[in-house]
């Protein structure tokens, strides 16, 4: 086998690249692989949350960051039986940076790889397809790449490869369902408009996020549906939501085939055990989120602190990490399943059920009231700006 780094991390999207860094610039010696050539992967998600954001100020990047493009969210709205309620707002956190910040998120790994080539012990390899675990004794030691070329692990291997990682070949998965699947799609701005706004109406959600100049959209419908959908035709689909969200503007000349509309298939579950001696799942790999409240990737995140927090020093010590997978687990299972629980609520009670009623939705009571009391618009926006238990840096920083 090859022998090739301290600490083999499986997967460059926003867990591994964030993990990379902070191991990276702890000293531990880190091999990143990724499976694409770049990061040049449209609609993956691209909300910065202002939680993942005191982490990069945490870092002394955050004027870096928020140099690059990006555009600021800093409430919500949702269209529920044809009238507009404000229902979150994050303007008064406490927090560097009281916004979401939409940046794409090849800019996001983009910024993440150049803070994480000014350390020494940091390697990023692309084209790197990672086929399986190569195991030794009971215990994963390396890892198999599509190519054949076999790789050591010398310490431990981190799984960061996503809601199709290979290590839920050999963990127990918990499927938790979703109602629904997702066309994303863009349109330009051709009437103007801010913020980020829900459009709820029977059988039909649309979700459209300002981009600057243009609408990153999104049409909810019901689980596998996105064939008969797309059999309806571009005509009928683009009807539907022209008379959804009529401040998009007349969209004959925008949308005129289904191939611009990108299906994803919404998934929520998790790993019953997120390690096993010599191997880590962090981010979707162990926990796949579904898009409600553009969480996922402030998550994925907040797993790479965790981890970095608890096992940095001792992988730079050279001590076995393996009793200390599980810490990592305990630490960010409960804000896991709290978000999931949550999630899950609002697919089942409220997108579920609205996908397929036949009649105006009466708003839930919450709605009205968040509107008229803007203090009430604070927790929201509490909740999806900071979440549930936020990670503060606490690994080591010697190769910085
Ligand atoms: C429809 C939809 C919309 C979403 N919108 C948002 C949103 O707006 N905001 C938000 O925060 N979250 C959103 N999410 C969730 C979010 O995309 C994920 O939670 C987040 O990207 C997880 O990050 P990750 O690094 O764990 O995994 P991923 O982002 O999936 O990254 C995994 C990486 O591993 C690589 N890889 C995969 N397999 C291999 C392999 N075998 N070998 C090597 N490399 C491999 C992949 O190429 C990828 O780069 C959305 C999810 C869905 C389904």
């Amino acid at each position: 086998m090859q022998d090739a780094a301290d600490l083999v991390i499986v997967g460059g999207g926003p867990a591994g690249m964030r993990a990379g860094l902070l191991f990276a610039r702890a000293g531990v010696d880190t091999l990143v692989l990724e499976k694409h050539r770049d990061f040049l992967c449209d609609f993956r998600g691209d909300t910065v949350h202002p939680s993942t954001m005191e982490i990069i100020d945490e870092l002394g990047l955050l004027d870096a960051f928020l140099a690059r493009p990006h555009q600021r969210v800093s409430e919500a709205t949702v269209r529920f039986g044809g009238r507009d309620y404000r229902i979150g707002d994050l303007r008064q956190l406490d927090t560097p940076s009281p916004f979401i910040a939409m940046m794409p998120q090849w800019e996001f790994l983009d910024f993440l790889l150049g803070a994480a080539c000014h350390c020494p012990s940091f390697t990023l390899e692309r084209e790197a397809e990672v086929a399986g675990f190569e195991e030794e004794g009971g215990r994963v030691g390396g890892v198999r790449l599509r190519d054949g070329r076999r790789i050591r692990a010398r310490r431990l291997v981190i799984a960061a490869d996503g809601r199709g990682s290979a290590v839920r070949r050999m963990l127990p998965v918990r499927t938790l369902g979703a109602p629904m699947d997702i066309f994303w799609f863009r349109v330009p701005k051709a009437l103007g408009g801010d913020g980020l706004r829900g459009v709820f109406d029977p059988g039909r959600i649309l979700v459209l996020i300002n981009r600057g100049d243009y609408w990153q959209c999104a049409l909810i419908f019901p689980k596998g549906q996105a064939e008969a959908l797309r059999a309806r035709g571009i005509k009928a689909i683009r009807g539907e939501i022209e008379a959804g969200a009529p401040e998009l503007g007349d969209l004959s000349a925008v949308l005129t085939d289904t191939a611009q509309l990108h299906l994803l298939a919404v998934a929520l579950d998790r790993l019953e055990r997120w390690s096993r001696p010599g191997l880590l799942a962090i981010g979707d790999a162990a926990h796949a989120m579904s898009p409600i409240g553009g969480i996922g990737i402030n998550l994925a995140i907040q797993d790479a602190v965790a981890a970095a927090n608890i096992l940095a020093a001792p992988l730079l010590a050279g001590r076995d990490v393996d009793t200390l997978l599980k810490p990592v687990e305990r630490r960010r299972l409960l804000p896991t399943r709290l978000v999931q629980a949550g999630q899950k609520f609002a697919q089942d009670r409220v997108i579920g059920a609205l996908l397929t009623a036949d009649r105006p939705p009466t708003p839930p009571l919450a709605l009205p009231l968040l509107d008229r009391f803007p203090p009430l618009r604070r927790l929201p926006g509490r909740m999806i700006g900071l979440g549930i238990r936020r990670e503060h840096v606490r690994s080591p920083a010697t190769s910085a």
